[in-house]
């Protein structure tokens, strides 16, 4: 496995629609371990590939120690409530703020064997799964912050 350099705002690569994985190859499987190691590396709980440089739909999320989610080519298929809680970026350090997100979500994906999952999550997990596919769309927590916190 391999620390990948995290992309931080600014950088071209944050605002572009990432393509769809078609063919899970050796190389998107080490993409997912080498995202592993780099969102843990950087205490983050969650990666989105453009955010490594790479323009695939693909994320990683880790919200309770030792759960990876790995996601492949991920949607939202249902949504429910509002939270309004604060959020940060790897791709944007020293920034924090409240976003407007859905209480629950739930996301249809393809796992790193080509099978289709789905993963429901509330609270932080619900948060992460929003924030993460929004990277996949070029968007960023900033776009949708109510109030940016200052420490
Ligand atoms: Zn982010």
């Amino acid at each position: 496995m391999a620390k990948l350099k995290i992309v931080k705002m600014g950088d071209d690569t944050l605002r572009k629609v990432c393509r769809p994985v078609d063919k899970i190859t050796p190389r998107i499987l080490t993409l997912l371990d080498d995202m592993v190691e780099t969102m843990r590396d950087a205490n983050g709980c969650g990666l989105a590939a453009p955010q490594v440089g790479i323009l695939r739909r693909i994320a990683v999320i880790e919200v309770e120690e030792g759960e990876v989610i790995e996601l492949i080519n991920p949607k939202i298929i249902a949504f429910a409530g509002e939270q309004q809680e604060q959020e940060g970026c790897l791709s944007i350090p020293g920034r924090w703020g409240i976003t407007k997100r859905p209480a629950h979500v739930t996301v249809r994906a393809t796992n790193r064997h080509g099978e289709e999952f789905e993963v429901t999550g509330s609270e932080l997990l619900a948060r992460a799964l929003c924030h993460e596919l929004d990277h996949l769309d070029g968007k960023l927590f900033v776009d949708c912050m109510i109030e940016e916190l200052k420490d």
